[in-house]
């Protein structure tokens, strides 16, 4: 079976783990500190934050942005839930602006559309991998007095004209186990406005900054430094396995471009992707999956339901249509890209996926 995803531990992670539990300081530490000192220089941003993962990332950055009751913010309809339930969370109301076809990342003309005096900031999402258009995201912003929290769970390393992403704004990053890189749970925030940073920090920890004395709302968001030890090590494997990712994508797209009723990724301009998902759009997904579990292959479809469809939403009211992301959420289906695959497993992919669509239709 070749799997959709594979966490890439070894010995360097399991031994940075011992030493921890060996040394007696077990949760937030030194060795959270020096992770988020190395990931904030890794990724170029003055700022990181460790938290417990990449939905209280998200929900951090917007109290830190003091958004809540009243207020709107607007993201995408097509990403894990996450991104759209951390709104929620702080009682202000998510509005779902449209995506863009060609990338599945939310479409600037759409953000257009859903603003109002009630909004607050935008949370672009860098799906599957891919940079969303940020120049015109963050003209719109500036025009409008908004925040942007970049949704960078599933981008780490990603870039868009060699910039990296959280330099528009704060950029949230998971380490959950399917992510490009992982410490089992987690989270990063960077950014490097550095009021931002130290509000941050003070929300993550029960609104404290000098013991006992509190005072605002926090909560315990912290990483342990057990998930640190680990990030610590997978940040020395990160550019190349991400470079595996483009390199493996580009070994997927030269056997499936022009297939049949196949649509391979395609890349912005100007970016460099890490390809989280390699995602394609298939015109028969059912006839693609059985051909795929016929062969031993596993995949992903990410997502079956566009947020706004989920009942957790329908029930709050939410009742529009968004015909880009509702077509998109037919249609994909993520094909195993991750760095651990050999050449003749990626070979098997591309074959088990040419196999349902050149085989005639009605045998
Ligand atoms: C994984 C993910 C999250 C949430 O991260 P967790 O660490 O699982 O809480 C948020 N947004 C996107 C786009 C994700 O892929």
């Amino acid at each position: 079976m070749i799997s959709i995803a594979k966490p890439l531990i070894g010995e360097e992670e399991k031994a940075a783990v011992m030493e921890v539990l060996g040394s007696g300081q077990l949760a937030q530490g030194r060795r959270v500190r020096e992770f988020e000192e190395r990931f904030a220089a890794w990724v170029g941003a003055r700022y990181a934050v460790a938290v417990s993962s990449g939905t209280t990332a998200l929900h951090v950055a917007l109290l830190a942005h003091d958004i809540g009751v009243g207020d709107e913010v607007i993201t995408t309809p097509f990403s894990f839930i996450a991104s759209a339930n951390c709104v929620l969370y702080t009682g202000a109301a998510p509005r779902f602006a449209d995506i863009e076809p060609d990338y599945y990342t939310i479409d600037p003309a759409a953000i257009e559309r859903q603003i109002t005096p009630r909004t607050r900031a935008i949370i672009p999402v860098h799906l599957f991998g891919q940079p969303c258009a940020m120049d015109a995201i963050a003209a719109i912003a500036e025009r409008h007095g908004l925040a942007i929290i970049e949704d960078a769970c599933q981008a780490h390393g990603a870039l868009l004209d060699d910039r990296p992403l959280g330099t528009w704004g704060a950029a949230c990053y998971s380490f959950y186990p399917t992510k490009n890189m992982t410490t089992g749970e987690g989270g990063m925030i960077t950014t490097n406005d550095p009021a931002l940073a130290e509000r941050m920090r003070v929300i993550r920890e029960h609104g404290m900054r000098v013991r006992y004395v509190h005072e605002t709302l926090g909560y315990n968001f912290r990483m342990t430094d057990m998930q640190a030890a680990i990030g610590l090590v997978q940040l020395t494997r990160i550019d190349e396995w991400n470079e595996r990712r483009r390199r493996n994508a580009a070994l997927l797209t030269a056997r499936l471009a022009g297939a049949p009723g196949v649509e391979t990724p395609k890349v912005r301009p100007g970016a460099t992707p890490v390809f989280h998902q390699y995602t394609v759009a298939v015109s028969d997904r059912d006839r693609v999956i059985a051909s795929l579990t016929e062969h031993g292959v596993g995949y992903g479809v990410y997502y079956p339901i566009p947020i706004h469809k989920q009942q957790v939403y329908r029930e709050r009211g939410y009742d529009v249509v968004l015909p880009v992301a509702e077509a998109a959420s037919e249609r994909v289906l993520s094909l195993p890209v991750h760095p651990a695959l050999t050449e003749t497993e990626l070979s098997q992919v591309a074959d088990a996926v040419l196999a349902s669509v050149s085989e005639p239709q009605f045998a």
